[in-house]
């Protein structure tokens, strides 16, 4: 197709199927006026089709799909790397007093900085948590309108009084009116850049009349749900004994109406088969985030068992409980967690560098029901994409050009972080990451 539009020259590999990469050595993404990708593959053959296009060269430099963090906690971001202990205590001493002070003068602070650190560190789709309160919310999404990233984001909702002594407790009323009323403000703006996420906590801080308004507020809007589900050993014990009428922890949630197509689960590590199966049937996706699970000594989640089961799976950092945004480390947890699972139960089937990033691409997009519209690089979908310089992480004395697509994957895995990013775009429009 000839005509104007833009051709990103480099070494492009993405993977639209789980399990397996594709590559061009010498490769383009061309995108439309608006932002939409019209042709990916070789350069020669798309730089003879599209003879008037503009054409950003970055050899040798990496160009992959924009990375997709599915959970992760704007508020709770200066905890980062501080803090012990398991799930609950660790909430009640570390991060409900940051969330209680998460005014708007902290969130004009934090939000800028902490998307772009999501742009710098190459993800260009996230889900996101904000704190309880309505007008620190509004600031977030002021400043998510802002970065050009997609984002998908809600207020935090809980209501459970006796919970907590420290938790910010609001009224059921007040917290599905204000999540309401941000709902219909920001939901879809910008062509569906912006999202929101009907976020109850988790069933320890809900009560179900909350969590049943919750999920009629993100029907009424075709809006997302994200909640914590099965993280903690602790957390199941209370949650089974707040609901004592419910099968299990996922059938809470499911009497609410909260498991659906739009759902994204975060953790989901202990588990039953029959709540797996539920998951499954429901359409609900998981984020699975492997760093927070080791910080908090939450658990091993066997991703296989829910890959098989059919279950769509994105990664998160879930910062504070993760320690960085960098989605090059959570991939990698992603794979210590499979070999830690694999000492005890040897069938373990691997879990490569290829399987992680797709994870972290496409399985990513799909989860926060964006795959149509990023996470590779099909043709129709947005021009999301990442140019990576390998030279920033390379060892000394390896050769760059002699890596094949895996090893590439492989080094960004173990050695990678936000240094390698030089590039990002979004829709097409490059975001200015650096200084
Ligand atoms: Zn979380």
């Amino acid at each position: 197709m000839a005509g104007s539009g833009t051709i990103l020259r480099g070494r492009v590999i993405h993977a639209p199927e789980f399990g397996s990469l594709r590559e061009w050595r010498d490769g383009a993404v061309v995108w439309d006026a608006t932002g939409v990708i019209t042709d990916a593959g070789s350069a020669r053959d798309l730089l003879a089709r599209n003879l008037d296009a503009r054409i950003i060269d970055v050899r040798p430099w990496v160009v992959i799909p924009g990375l997709v963090d599915t959970h992760t906690h704007l508020p709770q971001y200066p905890a980062a790397g501080i803090g012990s202990g398991e799930l609950l205590p660790w909430l009640e001493r570390f991060i409900f007093p940051l969330e209680h002070d998460f005014r708007v003068e902290q969130a004009e602070r934090l939000a800028p900085l902490f998307f772009r650190e999501l742009a710098l560190n190459g993800i260009t789709s996230c889900a996101v948590y904000a704190a309880l309160w309505e007008d620190s919310c509004q600031v977030c999404f002021r400043h998510a309108e802002a970065s050009g990233l997609r984002v998908t984001m809600g207020k935090m909702m809980m209501d459970y009084a006796t919970y907590s002594e420290t938790a910010p407790v609001r009224i059921v009323e007040q917290s599905l009116e204000e999540t309401d009323r941000l709902c219909r403000q920001w939901h879809g703006r910008d062509n569906g850049r912006l999202r929101y996420a009907v976020s109850p906590r988790f069933a320890v801080a809900c009560t179900e009349q909350l969590m049943r308004g919750a999920a009629d507020i993100a029907n009424k809007h075709g809006a997302t749900i994200q909640t914590h589900l099965a993280e903690n050993g602790e957390e199941g014990d209370v949650v089974a004994h707040r609901f004592p009428d419910a099968r299990d922890y996922t059938d809470v949630y499911d009497r609410c109406g909260l498991l659906g197509p739009r759902t994204i689960l975060g953790h989901a590590i202990h588990l039953s088969d029959r709540e797996i199966d539920r998951i499954a049937e429901s359409g609900s996706s998981v984020a699975h985030c492997p760093t927070s699970n080791f910080f908090l000594r939450s658990g091993l989640m066997d991703l296989w068992r829910l890959r098989d089961a059919g279950i769509t799976v994105g990664l998160g950092s879930d910062v504070a409980a993760g320690p960085e945004l960098n989605p090059w480390r959570v991939q990698r947890a992603a794979i210590e967690t499979r070999n830690a699972l694999a000492v005890t139960k040897p069938t373990t089937p691997a879990l490569e560098p290829r399987h992680v990033f797709h994870l972290a691409t496409v399985g990513g997009a799909q989860a926060l029901g964006r795959g149509d519209e990023t996470g590779d690089f099909e043709v129709g979908k947005q021009a999301d994409a990442v140019v990576l310089n390998l030279s920033a992480v390379v060892p000394p004395g390896a050769d760059v050009e002699a890596l094949n697509a895996d090893e590439v994957l492989a080094l960004c895995l173990w050695r990678g972080d936000a240094r390698m990013t030089k590039r990002v775009f979004v829709g097409g429009r490059e975001l200015g990451i650096k200084d």
